[in-house]
């Protein structure tokens, strides 16, 4: 499919991200980044940090840091690691623990921007996450009372009824005529694009977006609403905790 690629990488963690390892072939490398034909590392965005792993070559080890995103997606090896001369055939494998976590907590902020969204018709204004922790910022005028424990109580209901995390691919037209991609994406996605990741928390909520996330709700696990800080008029920071 062609949004799955960038540069010339097939990008394989978009249709399937429970994949963790690969094989692919290097196209270009230096210290400074390495491209593959195929990459199951997520190279970061919308908040969510980019993978970390290993390439295996020639019996050499080369540790993935990271990755940054340009005209190619380049992965960024460990600094003084040996790194796969352009033609190596190289074994790849994503740093699982890390990965399954921001699956779990890049689910929970869609839980959490479902619920706030709900139960009290505030908008998403910014996020960020790290493993099993993240913020999520609202514009929210007035902090009810009891928000922060009824939040939660109402994220975790949504955790317990295991609902279902749906990934599509729509075209443009057919993703912006949902009315919660209108509300969340209509001036985020360029006009090129013609077509639309779609993740869905059915019943819940239904977001543009390139991350990766678990199956389904229950496999969240907990989600604890840690911090209610105001950072200005009508400006909510929620801190929130995944726990299992
Ligand atoms: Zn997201």
């Amino acid at each position: 499919m062609s949004t799955d690629l960038h540069g010339r990488t097939q990008r394989l963690e978009l249709a399937d991200q429970n994949l963790r390892s690969f094989d692919a072939l290097v196209l270009a490398s230096s210290p400074e980044g390495i491209v593959l034909s195929r990459s199951a590392f997520y190279p970061g965005g919308g908040g969510q940090p980019a993978d970390h792993g290993v390439l295996i070559w020639q019996g050499v080890e080369t540790r993935i840091a990271g990755a940054r995103k340009g005209d190619e997606l380049y992965l960024i090896p460990a600094e003084g690691d040996p790194v796969p001369p352009p033609g190596t055939t190289v074994r790849a494998a994503v740093a699982d623990e890390r990965r399954s976590a921001l699956m779990r907590t890049h689910s929970a902020l869609h839980v959490l921007c479902g619920v706030v969204f709900r139960d009290f018709g505030a908008l998403v204004t910014g996020g960020n996450m790290e493993e099993l922790t993240a913020r999520m910022d609202f514009n929210l005028p007035e902090i009810p009372p009891g928000f922060k424990e009824s939040v939660e109580a109402a994220c975790n209901a949504e955790v317990t009824a295991d609902r279902r995390i749906d990934v599509r691919v729509l075209p443009r037209a057919e993703a912006f005529a949902i009315p919660d991609i209108i509300r969340t994406a209509t001036n985020l996605v360029p006009e090129t694009v013609e077509e639309v990741r779609i993740i869905d928390i059915v019943g819940l909520d239904c977001q543009a977006d390139g991350g990766t996330h678990v199956a389904s709700t229950k496999q969240i696990g907990r989600i604890r609403v840690a911090k209610i800080e105001s950072k200005g008029r009508g400006f909510r920071r929620l801190r929130i905790e995944v726990g299992s």
